[in-house]
């Protein structure tokens, strides 16, 4: 799966423009600039098949990537969130979006938080929390950028991360650490979408 070709496959503005519901999909959602499009593109093993955002929070879509042919797997990028100078209509238009997506979605087998290694969970995270609660989808923490801090400090934020997601019974348990620069984690995160397509 992962060492086939992946490619753009389609963007939705709207609730109102998402591809029709096919194979699995498994989604990505995380704060602004918190390494998304970094790890989709590792994972994937194609620079650039994520944009990185340079400008936060521009894309304001969902984002399909489709596997290998007849692998039947997509991954959606899902736009940014939490960053500080975005108005509140925009931040309620995402809101909106992300709402009515995870609501109707059965091909969405996962939704993986993407959370800074660095910085933990914000208050802007545990309100995406909520609403992933609220709906039906699954969901799991993913640590990025984890090259970047030091073994004691990570461990205290996986430690802190894993406290905070025990008020979140719909969460999985388990917080994937990873990072895009050093490949650490990927393999951890391949094998459990493999196992999602396998269920
Ligand atoms: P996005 O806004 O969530 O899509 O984040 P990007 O993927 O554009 O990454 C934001 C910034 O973090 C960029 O400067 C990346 O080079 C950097 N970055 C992303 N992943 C990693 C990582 O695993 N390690 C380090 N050190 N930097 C990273």
């Amino acid at each position: 799966l992962f060492a086939g070709d992946w490619q753009f496959f389609w963007a939705s503005p709207s609730i109102e423009s998402l591809p029709p519901m096919a194979g699995m999909e498994v989604a990505f959602a995380g704060r602004s600039n918190v390494g998304k499009s970094s790890l989709i593109n590792a994972l994937t093993g194609r620079n650039g098949l994520a944009r990185t955002s340079h400008t936060p929070g521009r894309t304001q879509e969902l984002i399909f990537f489709e596997g290998p042919e007849n692998a039947g797997f997509r991954l959606v990028d899902m736009p940014g969130y939490g960053y500080a100078s975005a108005p509140k209509a925009k931040v309620a238009s995402w809101t909106a979006l992300i709402h009515k997506f995870l609501q109707g979605r059965s091909s969405l087998a996962r939704v993986y938080v993407l959370i800074d290694a660095r910085h933990g969970l914000k208050d802007v995270d545990l309100d995406v929390l909520k609403t992933l609660d609220k709906s039906a989808v699954s969901y799991q923490l993913v640590l990025t950028k984890a090259d970047q801090v030091k073994r004691t400090e990570l461990d205290a934020n996986i430690a802190a991360t894993a406290t905070a997601l025990a008020k979140h019974p719909a969460a999985f348990p388990e917080v994937l650490v990873t990072s895009s620069r050093t490949g650490a984690g990927m393999p951890e995160l391949r094998a459990a979408m493999m196992r999602l397509l396998g269920e």
